[in-house]
């Protein structure tokens, strides 16, 4: 390693946990490299919704002028409702005594590339893109090697943030066990025109026979409807024409007449949970660390949420100044923040699995758990500041 290039911090992973480490080390004016695979982000039909306490880390962080910058739109809460389009529960935000008192939506690569126009503030950041980084295990603790631009160059750095997502080949090479669960029924998402006006911009979620089938405001006028779809029923799916979706869809939710869907993507459910968060100087971030049900839209406010407590406690610490330093200050970070993040894991696997199952009487069984929360003032109080991320 002595002809590698030294940072301070390098970061594998472009999508959403490794552009939001680099912006929220901005400030800091540390020297941040951030390796990529791909050459431009694939994917638009996954994370699209941050929670209210997410918009607050995004102020702080300079990003929210950004994100508003790339289109992104406000939704004032979320709606559970029968078939036929009955209100079993309403959570909205704006009553909350909190700063951002709406969830922020963008398409999932413009809310990737926003954070990294936020940490090109840092006259000291790099982005190696594509780049495909490879571990490297170092006498006091990892390093990496990239190849860019037709060169495999070695990189060192005080900390290593593995970013790199579900199947993490940082996390595999630092020795970090994961519990995993790979739920029976991949998530389909479908893209559709709004047949439905709604100023408020909410979430549909509707307890229908086919299990929990939601309705998400995307920007620019359109929605994403996501629907657990048995393996079996899936090439159906993906052959079926924009008629024959919306046929489908009508049929179980009259509310939706005329919606007109395409598929926009399948995606295989795990639910993955890392044993340690840190190794001598790596840590795991996102996706790499924990993978929740989508469900919920959890992944990329759990990341942030991680992101923010890791930055302050490295700033406070000078922790990038010794090795030591950094050792304590991911013990300290780790002991702190998986806890409350295991048991956030545990009960969105709970409900991961209730929607997973597909069971009438379990779908049925949510409904009334949500409709005695509507009917308890108190109990939906706290329902709705949970929903907002506090
Ligand atoms: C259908 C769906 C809907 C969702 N909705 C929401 C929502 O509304 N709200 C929410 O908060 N979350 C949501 N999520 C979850 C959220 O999308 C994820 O938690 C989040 O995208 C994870 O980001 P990440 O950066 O950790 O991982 P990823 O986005 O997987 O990024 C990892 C990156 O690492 C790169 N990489 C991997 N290995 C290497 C390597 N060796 N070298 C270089 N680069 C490498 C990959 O190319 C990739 O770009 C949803 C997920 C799905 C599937």
């Amino acid at each position: 390693m002595s002809d590698a290039q030294e940072f301070d911090v390098a970061i594998i992973g472009g999508g959403i946990a490794g552009p939001a480490m680099a912006c929220a080390l901005a400030p800091t004016g540390w020297r941040v490299l951030l390796v990529e695979r791909s050459a431009e982000p694939l994917d638009t039909a996954r994370g699209d919704h941050l929670q209210p306490k997410t918009c607050e880390w995004l102020a702080e962080w300079g990003v929210l002028d950004d994100m508003w910058a790339l289109g992104a739109e406000k939704r004032l809460g979320a709606r559970y409702l029968t078939p036929d389009g009955e209100v079993v529960l309403h959570v909205p935000v704006e009553q909350l005594d909190i700063p951002h008192r709406y969830f922020l939506y963008l398409n999932h690569e413009l809310i990737s590339q926003a954070l990294l126009t936020a940490a090109a503030r840092n006259p000291h950041f790099s982005v190696w893109r594509p780049a495909s980084a490879r571990p490297l295990e170092i006498a006091d603790g990892f390093g990496l090697t990239a190849e860019h631009a037709g060169e495999v160059k070695p990189v060192r750095a005080a900390l290593v943030v593995a970013a790199d997502g579900r199947t993490s080949r940082f996390r595999r090479a630092a020795g970090i066990s994961a519990d995993t669960y790979a739920y029976r029924n991949p998530m389909l998402t479908m893209f559709a025109p709004r047949t439905l006006d709604d100023p408020r911009n909410e979430v549909r979620a509707y307890f229908s026979p086919a299990g929990v089938i939601s309705v998400v405001p995307r920007t620019g006028g359109g929605w994403k409807i996501g629907l657990p779809v048995p393996p079996a029923e899936l090439a159906r799916w993906k052959q079926a024409t924009p008629e024959e979706l919306g046929r489908q869809l009508e049929q179980w939710l009259p509310e939706l007449a005329g919606v007109r869907p395409e598929v926009s993507g399948v995606y295989p459910i795990t639910r993955m949970n890392a044993a340690r968060w840190a190794e001598r100087n790596l840590v795991l971030l996102g996706d790499a660390c924990n993978t929740l049900h989508p469900g919920r839209s959890q992944g990329m406010n759990v990341a942030m949420r991680a992101v923010h407590r890791l930055v302050q406690l490295l700033v406070a610490n000078d922790a990038i100044a010794s090795p030591a330093a950094l050792r304590d200050v991911l013990a300290a970070y780790e002991a702190e923040v998986k806890p409350p993040m295991d048991a956030r894991l545990a009960d969105n696997h709970e409900r991961g699995l209730e929607m997973d199952r597909l069971d009438p009487e379990e779908t049925a069984q949510m409904r009334a758990r949500l409709a005695a929360v509507a009917a308890d003032a108190e109990l939906h109080r706290r329902y709705c500041v949970a929903a907002a991320g506090y």
